[in-house]
């Protein structure tokens, strides 16, 4: 294992990293810091490729001690497919909707389950928007502990159901997950369980930061010219930034970087508004609505870690309308066959909004993130009816 020590991402605070932690003492994420020399002096990018794909390949750079089995379900490596006929051949997805439970909340759940059992926590618990409950819930199952999961009421009824068939506790509550988080936090203090809440413990990003390594190896060593990512709480950018950073340390990538753009719904786009006024962390959003609810997060805890990452690459917070969400997503659907989730129909909306104001170039090799399977969804029904009685060929 290569950790070195924790880190406070406000004051640069140290951390051991052998107990269980949630935020420093300044209340702000604590990041997994590690002995970067080391793990250049021990991992190739050969003696990586001849391992099994998937999440588990990047053991150097993940924090599970040695010897310690993860809490899995077979995360595989995510595939990269062109959306040729949407955006041409270098418009690419990374389709996480692969992943167990249908998103790529398996990724941070798996890696911090795994940490959560290795030190002994026997019940875990989240405020939800959906996703990240159900994985918490299936990797707890796994792992033979208690879970503990409150969804806003706004949540799809299909997450709720599925977070149930794990067996954890579940409750739907009248308020917006930072307001249900706040009862988990209580909880926690009290000692009734381990609070699992986005940046909240400092595993889950380590996992979600598998998509910036794996991303860098599946495109040659080459990170795109673009990265778009759906952002509620910001886990899955704020990780593949700092996984950058850390290849290029171990020497698997040079200095260039992606240009990022955080998106999100024009009903909650706190990062957004952050963005545009130039301010570093971002303003509770009042009254926040979209049908992208991976993506209704109306307070980001590492808002400016966010802010930060965006602005030091040079991309961009975007924000766009219910109407451009689904159209994108019928759009893909019907011209390339891939059903994209509504925050990967944000995402695709956002390349096209990006691209009318000159901040993308047609033909720049972009990746967008689709982080849950569409079929999670509900979808209009646009079927028609037939009397098989008396059906009329001629009208087929
Ligand atoms: C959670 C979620 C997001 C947002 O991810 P963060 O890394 O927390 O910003 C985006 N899309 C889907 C489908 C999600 O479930």
């Amino acid at each position: 294992m290569f950790v070195t020590h924790l880190e406070c991402s406000a004051t640069g605070e140290l951390y051991e990293a052998d107990k269980p932690h949630n935020l420093s003492r300044a209340g702000k994420p604590l990041l997994v810091r590690y002995d970067l020399d080391a793990v250049k002096g021990a991992l190739t990018r050969e003696a990586l490729a001849s391992r099994p794909a998937g999440m588990w390949r990047w053991r150097e750079l993940l924090p599970l001690p040695d010897g310690v089995e993860p809490v899995s379900l077979g995360e595989p490596e995510t595939p990269l497919v062109p959306l040729t006929n949407t955006g041409g051949p270098n418009l690419l997805v990374k389709d996480e909707g692969r992943l167990p439970t249908g998103s790529f909340k398996a990724r941070g759940l798996a890696m911090a389950v795994s940490m959560a059992k290795h030190f002994g926590v026997r019940r875990i618990a989240m405020p939800t928007n959906g996703n990240a409950g159900a994985a918490l819930a299936a990797y707890g199952a796994r792992a033979g502990m208690k879970s503990l999961v409150i969804c806003p009421d706004e949540t799809p009824a299909i997450n709720v159901r599925e977070t149930a068939a794990y067996g954890a506790e579940v409750y739907v509550a009248n308020g917006q997950i930072d307001e249900c988080g706040r009862i988990v936090g209580e909880g926690a203090a009290a000692g009734k369980w381990f609070d699992c809440s986005t940046l909240k413990e400092p595993y889950r990003i380590e996992g979600k930061k598998v998509m910036g390594l794996e991303l860098a190896e599946q495109l040659g060593w080459e990170l795109p010219d673009a990265i778009f990512y759906p952002t509620g709480g910001g886990t899955g950018l704020i990780g593949m930034w700092k996984a950058f950073d850390e290849l290029e340390a171990i020497g698997f990538i040079g200095k260039k970087r992606p240009r990022m753009y955080a998106v999100q719904a024009a009903g909650c786009a706190p990062i957004v508004r952050a963005f545009e006024t130039g301010a570093e962390s971002a303003e509770r959003w009042e009254n926040a609505a979209t049908i992208a609810t991976g993506i209704r997060v109306p307070k980001a805890i590492g808002d400016f870690l966010i802010l930060r990452a965006i602005r030091e690459s040079g991309g961009a917070a975007i924000a766009v309308e219910e109407s451009e969400i689904a159209l994108a997503v019928e759009d893909a659907a019907r011209d390339d066959g891939f059903l994209l989730c509504p925050e990967g129909g944000a995402v695709l909306a956002a390349w096209r909004e990006a691209l009318k104001r000159k901040l993308v170039a047609e033909g720049e090799r972009v990746v967008l993130f689709n982080c849950a399977n569409g079929n999670k969804y509900p979808l209009p029904d646009k079927s028609g009816r037939l009397d098989l009685a008396k059906v009329d060929l001629a009208l087929l």
